[in-house]
């Protein structure tokens, strides 16, 4: 049963004479532990109808780059083979995917479609449901905890989420029954403009992409995610707590790309957590994270109209930057400069070389190299600018709420005040003295240094 909880109808009409019923995937891109795939399925053995999988593939989602959509079709090539298997087809269509779901959609019984919370998602599903012919659902599975029922206002900061989430997690805890297909929709015949992604390069370059960032050496889709999550959990997850800040020891899982496409279930990560055999603080601390962290940025994203600007920080701290913004800078780079790593701090080099080359900065940097942006800017504004304006370019996992959130963060966002100093004002400062106290950060940045020959 997938909890009422996580269903919303966008869109109440009576169910329509149609062909099949349709799921529009969108955010939950796999095939498995999937609470919107399911349900669609549900409905459409009780009507013993054909159930259809589209997805629309726009090439211009904001700040979306080709490292991002060749991340992005590997997941998608899988998707649609492991559907395959389960008698399911998948329709890939080019085009703006709230009007491409409208074209398929004439011919559905009803329209299922899964939930994100990001301004374009919001917008799409509003379009669709304004127009659509047929009963339209949305089910909530990108999180554990459904975001309205964590919480009906924008949180302060983790504290204030933990209990509610700590709260529910029975509820909403539990695992995914994978229903068997009562009628396969594979005989349906192809549609129009269907894409073939058998050959991922050859789709590459028909789309109309921005090129200017390479993609990385690292494979998308539900299985690559699925082993990485196994190795993690065997060699990494017993001493994550421990080691997690460290970025000369990657002790992170790196599951963020995965998650950010959909391409892994949250609630899949939180069961293979919990039933590894390793200390509970090793779990808790994981959990921590993956639930309360990462839901308290969908809280952020969803509650606050303007998360991607300054304005999403709280009052004390925008007055606090603003008081400070003419403060002298010992150091102040432009965006060229920092985008090319042209600083006179080798460790913030080594972050931005690090997520340029590979997609992905160690967790602990981030907020290093946040924090200095904003040392080193002509003002915070400016700052926040350039931080998520890079952090959305290179990052694999990027235009994520969590990029949002942790942007913020390093500007005041879910945090206290601290005592006031200048440029940060009361905002929390970070420098490089303690990070060097804790972490033998030269063999992080000589580890670095060995990918660098392909710099940029
Ligand atoms: C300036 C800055 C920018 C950031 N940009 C992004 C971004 O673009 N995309 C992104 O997913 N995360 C971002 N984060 C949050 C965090 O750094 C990453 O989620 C984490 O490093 C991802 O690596 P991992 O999957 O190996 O993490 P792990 O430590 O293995 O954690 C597992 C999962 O927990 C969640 N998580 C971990 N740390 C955080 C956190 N601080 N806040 C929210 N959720 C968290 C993520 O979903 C992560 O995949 C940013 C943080 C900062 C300070």
């Amino acid at each position: 049963m997938i909890p009422q909880e996580r269903i919303r109808c966008l869109k109440d009409l009576p169910p329509q004479e149609g062909k099949y019923v349709l799921y529009w995937m969108q955010a939950s891109q796999r095939a498995e532990w999937n609470h919107a795939l399911e349900y669609a399925l549900l409905c459409a053995n009780e009507r013993r109808k054909p159930f259809l999988v589209f997805f629309g593939l726009t090439d211009r989602f904001p700040e979306a780059n080709l490292r991002h959509y060749r991340f992005m079709l590997e997941g998608l090539q899988e998707t649609q083979r492991t559907l395959k298997k389960r008698g399911i087809k998948m329709v890939v269509r080019h085009g703006s995917p709230e009007k491409g779901v409208l074209e398929v959609a004439q011919d559905a019984v009803l329209c299922v479609t899964d939930r994100g919370y990001l301004r374009i998602q919001r917008q799409w599903r509003t379009y669709v449901a304004e127009r659509i012919p047929c009963p339209f659902f949305e089910v909530e599975s990108e999180v554990i905890v459904p975001v309205e029922r964590a919480s009906s206002h924008e949180e302060y900061g983790a504290y204030t989420l933990r209990p509610k989430i700590k709260r529910l997690l029975p509820l909403f805890l539990k695992s995914i029954e994978e229903k068997k297909v009562h009628r396969p929709s594979l005989f349906l015949p192809p549609f129009p403009g269907e894409l073939d992604l058998s050959s991922l390069d050859e789709l590459l370059t028909q789309l109309d992409l921005d090129r200017s960032v390479s993609p990385v050496n690292l494979r998308g889709g539900t299985e690559r995610a699925k082993e990485q999550l196994a190795e993690f959990v065997t060699e990494k997850l017993p001493l994550y707590h421990t080691k997690r800040n460290d970025p000369s020891e990657n002790y992170l899982s790196g599951m963020s790309p995965y998650l950010h496409f959909g391409q892994i279930s949250p609630l899949y990560i939180a069961f293979e957590i919990q039933r590894a055999e390793c200390p509970d603080l090793a779990k808790e601390s994981y959990l921590e994270e993956l639930i309360v962290r990462r839901e308290l940025a969908m809280n952020f994203v969803f509650y606050h109209p303007h998360y991607d600007s300054f304005l999403a920080l709280p009052s004390w701290a925008q007055e606090t930057l603003l008081t400070h913004a003419q403060d002298r800078r010992t150091y102040l780079y432009h965006l060229e400069e920092l985008e090319k790593a042209k600083t006179h701090d080798s460790l913030w080099n080594a972050a931005q070389k690090e997520m340029v080359l590979t997609g992905k900065m160690h967790g602990y940097l981030r907020m290093y190299w946040g924090k200095k942006i904003l040392e080193w800017s002509k003002d915070p504004e400016e700052a926040f600018r350039i931080a998520l304006y890079l952090n959305n370019k290179y990052s694999l996992d990027g235009r994520d709420p969590n990029s949002f959130a942790g942007v913020a963060w390093c500007f005041g966002k879910h945090d206290r005040a601290f005592p006031e100093r200048p440029i940060f004002g009361k905002v929390r400062y970070m420098g490089k003295e303690g990070l060097q106290r804790k972490f033998p950060l030269s063999s992080y940045i000589e580890r670095v240094a060995r990918l660098s020959h392909d710099f940029p």
